[in-house]
């Protein structure tokens, strides 16, 4: 393909994405296909001699679009916000079109510095402490990273190499590998499963602490399992506590386990994945009581903040912990400017790096602090909207109130009642939704999730999920009245549901 190829096609590949969000509510939500599906659909191999453009792309909407699922569309609502804008596609757009690796300062300045200026723009947007700024005197800064996964994991590392390190400095001797077999560290039972993943990665034992009524990790429960560890020899040395969790958007209490962790010598990592985007707004900050504590603290503008996956966000507030634990230095990645700006590649596990920082750029300045606070605000009044509507109709309750533009919701009466619900809501396929399993006041509480996720959502929208869901209500509750009571049946409902989106009976598939 040449540049004037590329122009014709590129111009008409615009008006096919912008012909797709326009019209995306006619498309329906949810893919209808089954596993395998595109094999058919394609030659065995990579065609040998070079295909037309105008070939190619019509099997965009003939081979991709029935397998795709549409995040974008007001009736979607699994998951958390996915982040996405029109500015963060130009921002990739321009990401590939450089295509430079900014693995160090050297390889790319401007990929480098326009990181550092928009991490703390952010920082700054979100009311983070200044230690977590480039511009600031200290020793920390904000980095792109891909995910908020790796981000954890990360921590977990520095983490466990920072009290190594320091167990060294009383005893030089002390056999390394054998100390880190003691090392223990936290989260919250409700923590993201990245979470426990990254202890299983970092092979270090992590334990998941039960949070209270709230599904919020609390100082107290923390403060017993540290004596009881340290009572076993343990070393804790590492706590993830989440500002908005995956599953019912709780906050773990950072005012009381950030004094602990100062006094222990504990790495605090804070991971607002999906909640930290609303702390634009002022009138959420009080989740952010205690903040000064965390050495670490992550959230993804890919997911509540309009940039397109992948794009999240690590602030540390001592970058030598990072830089310094994990540092190679090969020959043919120097540069004579090292030292007075930062290389990322040291403060990430990959060494390669893109562009990120353009679309972060290209967002906060299309749309202005204002912009997003707006943006924020409009899916916290969505999802309220849609809680009053379901409270108004008397047969759901909420599992937790609406927060942060998060409602669960489940029907009164048994556990099979509300997977019965979900089955039918899925099985319809006007919207999309995913359910969730919780412990709650010692028994188990399946709930449904809707997660205001695009960008385009309206009231209208709201009160077509409304319907879809009162729909769905209507017909379970005519087949399925005597599920509702359940002592009358004896159906033992503290039960583990067996989550699989595509199981729904049969007579629901009309
Ligand atoms: C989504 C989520 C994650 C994982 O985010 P990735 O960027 O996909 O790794 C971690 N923690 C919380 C609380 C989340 O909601």
């Amino acid at each position: 393909m040449d540049s004037k190829q590329f122009r014709e096609v590129g111009k008409q590949m615009i008006d096919y994405i912008a012909d797709y969000h326009d019209n995306i509510r006619q498309r329906s939500v949810k893919h209808n296909v089954s596993p395998g599906y595109l094999l058919p659909l394609l030659p065995d191999s990579a065609p040998e001699d070079p295909e037309r453009w105008e070939d190619i792309f019509k099997d965009i909407e003939k081979v991709i679009m029935p397998g795709v699922m549409h995040w974008r569309s007001p009736r979607f609502h699994g998951y958390f916000a996915v982040g996405g804008s029109y500015p963060s596609i130009l921002g990739d757009m321009l990401g590939d079109a450089i295509g430079c690796i900014g693995f160090s300062w050297a390889s790319g300045p401007a990929c480098t510095e326009l990181e550092m200026v928009t991490t703390d723009w952010l920082g700054k947007m979100m009311g983070l402490p200044e230690h977590f700024l480039h511009s600031h005197s200290g020793l920390g800064g904000g980095v792109i990273q891909t995910t908020a996964s790796e981000t954890v994991l990360l921590c977990v590392l520095a983490a466990r190499n920072r009290m190594v390190a320091r167990m060294k400095e009383t005893d030089p001797d002390m056999n390394h590998h054998s100390v880190i077999s003691r090392f223990v560290c936290y989260s919250s039972d409700q923590a993201n499963s990245s979470v426990h993943r990254s202890g299983l990665l970092a092979d270090v034992r992590m334990r998941k602490l039960q949070s209270d009524d709230n599904f919020s990790l609390r100082g107290e429960t923390l403060r017993k399992a540290i004596e009881e560890d340290k009572a076993k020899g343990l070393i804790p040395f590492f706590i993830c506590a989440t500002l908005g969790t995956t599953g019912c958007c709780a906050f773990d209490s950072i005012k009381e386990i950030g004094p602990l962790c100062e006094k222990e010598g504990i790495w605090l990592h804070i991971d607002a994945a999906y909640a930290g985007s609303a702390f634009v707004c002022p009138e959420y900050r009080e989740h952010l009581e205690g903040v000064e504590y965390a050495e670490t603290f992550s959230t993804n503008p890919h997911k509540w903040m309009l940039c397109n996956y992948d794009l999240s966000v690590m602030w540390i507030k001592n970058r030598e912990y990072l830089v310094d634990a994990f540092n190679v230095d090969p020959f043919y990645l120097k540069h004579q400017n090292e030292g007075r700006v930062p290389d990322f590649r040291h403060w990430q596990i990959p060494l390669g790096r893109r562009f990120r920082a353009l679309k972060l750029w290209f967002v906060l300045r299309c749309y202005g602090v204002k912009g997003i606070q707006q943006y924020i605000r409009t899916h916290v009044s969505l999802a309220e909207e849609l809680e009053a509507l379901l409270v108004k109709d008397g047969r759901f309750e909420m599992h937790v109130p609406a927060t942060m533009a998060l409602v669960c919701f489940r029907l009164k009466g048994t556990n099979k009642l509300s997977e019965m619900l979900h089955d039918h809501i899925m099985a319809r396929g006007d919207i999309y939704i995913i359910p969730d399993y919780a412990r709650a006041q010692g028994k188990g509480v399946y709930f449904i999730r809707v997660a205001m996720v695009s960008e385009y959502m309206t009231s209208d929208d709201i009160e077509v999920t409304f319907r879809a869901i009162q729909r769905s209500a209507d017909c379970v509750q005519e087949r399925y009245a005597d599920l509702l009571q359940t002592e009358k049946n004896g159906v033992k409902d503290d039960y583990m549901p067996l989550i699989n989106n595509d199981a729904c009976p049969a007579d629901f598939k009309k």
